[in-house]
């Protein structure tokens, strides 16, 4: 004698089911991922009054399951739990009532008897449901509890302004919500469709999901176990899934913090980069869960641009979510959640990197460039990422790359600063002019390949407390060595002939206490960049203003017989002390790699070489520069 009982929607669900159907969501099929979200739920609790004694154990029980249904022809769709149900009274209360979250009212109920569900429950705003409506024409709930003495009851509304409820004598323990869609939502009952829609929200979600019989979340929310329960092979086919990679990743990081927000991470480096250089750049494959349940697939915040060779999962309990569930409220929850986990990262590849220089050789190989960029673009973690830099130098063997932290405990008495010097090869800064001083004083020097270490260097500016240098720009003298070289007064007028003759190509020209075995050098008068660094900017067309045009100076070997020659030649022979002149300010530009066009000395050299081999010279090809 079943009776059917009509119910008005309180004035206020009426309005809030406008909003969800109208506003809430930015897509409509996100009410799988609630409905999907809420049986999870019913499940988790039926679990849970199970293990505490509160249900009547059952003989053989697989567990709870959720079950999906559609049919395309007829546009209805099911979805059915093994979960806890509802009573009558429930089904008012959480279904009719504004926004009350049964979950919610669970989770208080527990804390009253100080148990806990371990935040494992994922409803928390009440209105999940409620976005059924968007899609169906009419929503049907039969639910029955675990209770011996339950009654089954079939709740139904087509989302206007009220909803029956009635005895339902064949409804099965757990819940089953029947959707009839709308015209416009009959895609939701496709089988594909709806197969995508699952494994993008729900596929972690703890209790075996199946839809038209078929299972759909097979892999485990693995991040969410204790470190040393997951299996390597766990991983590695997590990894795969979530990684859409075939190669095992270099490094993982699996852990747990409390602060400032409780979060389970799981995190992968790839072994290779899947960024090519000059094909753009590949988005960060790290997603944002709560509670197993997908809130943003690679949220832009989570994570600084520059790791975005990562991929993995980040799953914090309690996100202070909007009400929708797309986004997290608090943006300056997310500033800190994204500097937790970079804190962490960084600290995780220092460890690494001591216990398998090897391994983390290889990683640099390959992601050397993201951390490149992490020191040019966010000046926070500088000075962690600093310690991760890797050089070949004057000291290593070749091939071999060197901590900023090994080269500061090699440092003999008297250094005070590290220098590096950016050469296109070993051999190139071995044989570089502004080797040489450091050669004689035995002080090491990074070897640095790439234009952009140069711009990294400078940003990073010191290292325990010891300043970083170009090695053109250091300020180092050797010790006099006066045997055969020019006299102070020889040196002031071989310099002033120098600034004569080489006119505004040079700023000042002077004696230099730097050089063994080179003649001259070029020394930027900008102390912030050394010649490449004006280079590369220049071919990036960052040109700051005038600043280029600027003309370095010219330091000379007051030692070197060449220069030792050419302060007598320049009375005896002007023409080609000019030559000579002009010859070795080329050279040194080259050196310094300021020269933009090396042929443009050939012509020079030839009428050099004419005047060693003993060809007469003509007028005609007297002119110098
Ligand atoms: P929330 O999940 O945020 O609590 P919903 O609007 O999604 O809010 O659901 C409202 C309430 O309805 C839930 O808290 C729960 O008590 C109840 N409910 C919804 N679906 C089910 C279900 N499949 N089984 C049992 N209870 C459910
Ligand atoms: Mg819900």
């Amino acid at each position: 004698m079943s009776q059917v009982e009509k119910h008005t929607f309180q004035a206020e669900i009426q309005q809030l089911l406008s909003i969800v159907i109208h506003s809430l969501y930015t897509n409509r099929e996100v009410f799988v991922r609630e409905l999907i979200s809420n049986a999870a739920d019913a499940c988790e609790k039926w679990r849970f009054l199970q293990a505490s004694g509160q249900l009547p154990a059952v003989e053989g029980a697989s567990g709870p399951t959720i079950t999906l249904t559609s049919d395309e022809t007829t546009g209805v769709l099911t979805i059915t739990d093994t979960g806890v149900g509802m009573t009558r009274d429930e089904l008012v209360e959480n279904l009719g009532t504004i926004a009350h979250s049964g979950t919610k009212a669970f989770l208080k109920a527990l804390a009253e008897k100080q148990q806990s569900a371990d935040g494992k429950l994922i409803g928390q705003f009440g209105v999940g449901f409620y976005s059924a409506f968007m899609v169906a024409k009419k929503v049907t709930v039969h639910s029955r509890t675990h209770a011996a003495d339950s009654e089954g009851w079939k709740w139904e509304s087509d989302g206007g302004d009220g909803y029956s409820i009635e005895s339902a004598s064949d409804a099965a323990p757990g819940t089953r919500i029947t959707l009839e869609l709308k015209e416009d939502a009959k895609e939701f009952a496709k089988n594909e469709r709806l197969e995508t829609i699952i494994k993008q929200y729900s596929n972690f979600v703890t209790f075996p999901i199946e839809l038209n019989a078929k299972k759909i979340n097979t892999i485990q929310a693995i991040w969410a176990r204790s470190k040393n329960e997951v299996k390597e092979e766990e991983y590695l086919e997590f990894y795969k899934y979530v990684g859409h990679d075939f190669e095992a990743p270099r490094y993982r990081l699996h852990f747990t913090a409390d602060a400032p927000l409780s979060i389970q991470a799981l995190l992968f480096v790839p072994t290779r980069s899947f960024e090519l250089p000059g094909m753009g750049r590949t988005e960060s494959e790290v997603h944002l869960y709560c509670r197993k349940v997908l809130i943003e697939s690679k949220p832009k915040h989570l994570l600084p641009e520059w790791l975005r060779f990562l991929r993995g999962v980040v799953d914090c309990e309690d996100l202070p979510l909007n009400v929708s569930r797309e986004r997290m409220q608090d943006s300056e929850l997310m500033r800190k959640l994204n500097r937790a986990l970079t804190n962490r990262f960084l600290k995780f590849l220092a460890e690494e990197a001591e216990k398998s220089a090897d391994t983390f050789a290889e990683f640099y190989a390959q992601h050397a460039r993201y951390l490149k960029e992490g020191i040019l673009a966010d000046s926070e973690h500088t000075a962690a990422i600093a310690k991760l830099l890797r050089y070949e130098s004057s000291t290593t063997e070749k091939g071999k790359k060197t901590s900023l932290a090994e080269y500061v405990k090699r440092m003999p008495e008297g250094q005070t600063e590290i220098y590096f010097l950016l050469a296109p090869d070993r051999a190139a800064a071995e044989a570089s002019p502004y080797f040489e001083v450091f050669q004689a004083k035995r002080y090491e020097v990074l070897f640095v390949e790439d234009p952009v270490d140069e711009f990294v260097l400078d940003r990073v500016r010191e290292f325990e407390g010891k300043s970083l240098k170009g090695a053109e720009r250091a300020d180092l003298k050797l010790e006099k060595q006066n045997e055969g070289a020019l006299s102070e007064d020889e040196s002031k007028a071989l310099a002033t002939w120098l600034k004569e003759t080489l006119g505004e190509e040079v700023e000042e020209v002077r004696a230099s206490e730097r050089l063994v075995d080179s003649p001259v050098v070029v020394v930027e008068r900008d102390s912030f960049m050394t010649g490449s660094m004006r280079r590369t900017l220049k071919l990036m067309g960052q040109d700051r203003g005038n600043s280029f045009e600027e003309s370095p100076d010219l330091e000379f070997n007051p030692r070197h017989p060449v220069v030792v020659r050419l302060q007598q030649l320049r009375s005896s022979d002007a023409e080609t002390a000019g030559l000579v002149a002009h010859q070795l300010l080329d050279q040194a530009r080259l050196a310094a790699g300021l020269l933009e066009d090396p042929r443009a000395m050939l012509k020079r050299l030839n009428q050099l070489l004419s005047r060693v081999v003993g060809i007469p010279v003509t007028p005609a090809t007297t002119p110098a520069p």
